[in-house]
Parts: C-alpha cells; structure tokens; sequence
C-alpha cells in the first residue's frame, strides 16, 4: 500500500475528515459540454458514498446558468469565472484559474472530463502542481478502487493496466460511459448546488499561447464525443457521397455522424469526427457501423459505448466481436431499408 496518500479514498462509511473536490466544466462558445456535466453528476455519485466529501465545481468563461437547470445532481458550489477573454481555452489563463481555485479550497482532487482541452490543461497542472494525473478513467462509480487508483485499457484495449496516484493531489481525466446513461443519477430530486461568480482576476502581461485558429462546427450538428446516438461510417462507405445516408439517418435518429480513420485521411469527413485511437472518444448509448472493419485502433475511440450495431458484407469483420446486433449485408442495400423502416416506425408513432 502506498504511504503517500494525505487523504484515502474510498473507506465507506468511517470516512470522517473533509475531502474536497472540483469538478472543471467545460463550456464552448457558452453551452456547457454534456461530458462535463456527465463528469460532475459521476462525481457527485462518487461523493455520496464518501461521508465528509464536497464538491465543487469551476466554469471558466461566459455561459448562462439557466442551461444547468435540472441537469446537475447533488450538493456543491460551482464557481463561475464569466469572463469574455476566457471564453476561448487559453493554457495560461485556464491554468492560473484552476490553481487558484484548487488552492482557495484546499481542493485534494480535480476531475475533467476526457476532452480534448482536458488532454492538454491536466497535464501542464500535473507538472505545474506536481500532482499524480491519472487519465482517461472509465471508473468513477462505486468500482473505483479504494486507493484511489483507475484501470483503464491501453495498447489500444490489449491491456487493461492499473495506475496509482503517487501525489496528495490527483488529477483524473474521466472517459465516459454511455452518454446520457439509461439510468442517471437523478439530477432533478434534491439537488442544491450554488452558483457563485468569481471577480474577474487581474491578467498581468500579455498572454503567451497565442490562439492559432478556432475550428467552428456547423451550426446545428452536434460534436460526436457529446451525441448520445452515433452513426460512424468507414472505408467501405465508399466515399462522401455515402455519408448522406449517414447523415439523413442521423437526422432521423437525432445523432451525430462519426468516422473512422481512412474516411478523415481520403478527406470523406472532418477530423472532427473521427472516432478512435488518434480520434474522438465517444460514449453513445447507441453506435452504429457502418462498413467500419472494427481495427483496434477505432475500437479504442468507441468502446464504452452502450448498445453496438454493425453493418458489415464480410460476417468475418472483427466489428461483429464487440457488436450486440450484426446485420450482414451491403450498406447501400441495407441502410436504405432501415431509413425508410425507421420513418415509418416514428411517423406512427
Ligand atoms: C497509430 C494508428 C492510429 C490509428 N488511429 C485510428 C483511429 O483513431 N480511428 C480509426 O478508425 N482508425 C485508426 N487507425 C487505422 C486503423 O488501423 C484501421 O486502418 C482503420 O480503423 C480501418 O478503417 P475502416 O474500418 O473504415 O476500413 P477497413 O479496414 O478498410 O474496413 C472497411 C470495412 O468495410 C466493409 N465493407 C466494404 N464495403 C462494404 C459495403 N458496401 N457494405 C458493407 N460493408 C462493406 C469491409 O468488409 C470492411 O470490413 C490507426 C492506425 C494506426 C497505425
């Protein structure tokens, strides 16, 4: 057992000192990221089984509060730093506000969601802070081992490896679960959580990571890593003309459209879309394949998710491994019958 631990997690029940937590929200262009608030409400499930634990949470940049309306289970106080110049992810600002914020409150623990900012502002704090960082942390429910330790896949899912945090303070980057878990923590019964703002903080000197560009998405599309339905193309799509299927399906279903690899790389569809080892991590409650084989390297990007459906000509194609329903068949044959059986369900409905 590790004797650097100041604070142990997860002794149920005889849990008498305080611990504290801050949950980071993560907001773009002012709509906070459903994985965040999936992170805060996992956290706040966690916090529950722990006597003596309160949660906080920091927003940095302008967002209206009206949106967390019900979505937010538990107790805690969200900090919100409404700036306009933090509206954008900016290393330096963001770093100093959470600092700042983890030491006010003599915050043990820092979650993020596994994002793409998380990926690059949990590291700098882990060196700046000298903090343990343990990322992409499937676990954060009552599984969560009781040292504190997370096991997550690597390799791309060949090994599951067990890390341990070394450092009174940890810092988790959480993967997600299914999004929008078919049985959530019930945000809206007895919830009480406080907005506070913070004073804007004086910024001395010029900021040093210049923003190099801001990729915008559509208006209207929904980013993949948030969807709680995906509809992922592959290869075997045959080209940018095929993902109009995808994409009328994914209107159908109110989804989002993915992509693996060689479809991003042949420039089919954005990299913003693709799902897998050097792509998006996705946590749909539902995934549908399309002419996706089903390499290691994609299977990475979309493993937790809930119910997987694969659509596949070769009844060989690894894919079929982790599916839960397979449909053997050619996807222009096949898709367009599940469309039109999929139009007809909900037009009756
Ligand atoms: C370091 C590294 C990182 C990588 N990162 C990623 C990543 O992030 N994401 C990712 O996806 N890949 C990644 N890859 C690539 C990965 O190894 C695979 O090459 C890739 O996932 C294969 O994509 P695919 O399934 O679309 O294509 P293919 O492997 O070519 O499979 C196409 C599938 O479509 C089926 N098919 C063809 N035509 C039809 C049809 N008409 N109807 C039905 N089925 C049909 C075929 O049977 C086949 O199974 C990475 C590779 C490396 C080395």
């Amino acid at each position: 057992m590790n004797t650097l631990y100041s604070e142990p997690i997860g002794k149920r029940g005889n849990h008498t000192t305080m611990t504290k937590w801050l949950v980071f929200l993560e907001q773009r262009e002012g709509i906070v990221k459903q994985s965040s608030i999936d992170a805060w409400n996992r956290v706040q499930e966690l916090a529950a089984l722990l006597p003596g634990t309160v949660v906080y949470g920091l927003l940095p940049g302008p967002a209206s509060i009206g949106q967390l309306e019900g979505r937010l289970a538990g107790k805690g106080v969200i900090y919100q730093a409404g700036e306009e110049r933090l509206r954008l992810y900016n290393p330096q600002h963001y770093m100093r506000l959470v600092a700042d914020t983890l030491t006010k409150e003599d915050a043990s623990t820092l979650f993020f969601a596994d994002t793409a900012l998380s990926r690059d502002l949990a590291p700098r704090l882990s060196v700046r802070l000298q903090a343990s960082l343990l990322s992409g942390c499937p676990t954060l429910d009552d599984t969560w081992p009781d040292d504190g330790g997370c096991r997550r896949p690597v390799y791309s899912g060949s090994v599951i490896a067990s890390f341990l945090p070394l450092r009174p303070l940890r810092i988790y980057t959480t993967s997600s679960r299914p999004t929008h878990s078919a049985a959530p923590f019930d945000a809206s019964s007895g919830a009480h959580i406080a907005f506070v703002a913070l004073e804007p903080y004086a910024i001395t000197g010029e900021a040093l990571f210049p923003l190099v560009r801001q990729l915008a998405m559509h208006k209207g599309t929904t980013d993949v890593a948030e969807a709680g339905i995906v509809i992922a193309g592959g290869r075997g799509m045959g080209g940018q003309e095929g993902f109009a299927l995808l994409e009328e399906l994914a209107r159908t279903l109110g989804g989002a459209v993915g992509a693996s690899r060689p479809v991003v790389d042949e420039g089919w569809r954005p990299h913003a879309e693709q799902i897998g080892q050097t792509g998006k991590t996705v946590a749909p409650l539902l995934y549908i394949a399309c002419a996706i084989s089903g390499s290691p390297q994609h299977l990475a990007g979309m493993g937790s998710a809930g119910t997987v459906v694969a659509i596949n000509r070769d009844p060989h194609a690894p894919i079929f491994d982790v599916a839960d329903y397979g449909i053997v068949g050619d996807v222009h044959i096949v898709l367009p019958k599940l469309l039109e059986a999929l139009q007809e369900f909900l037009q009756k409905k």
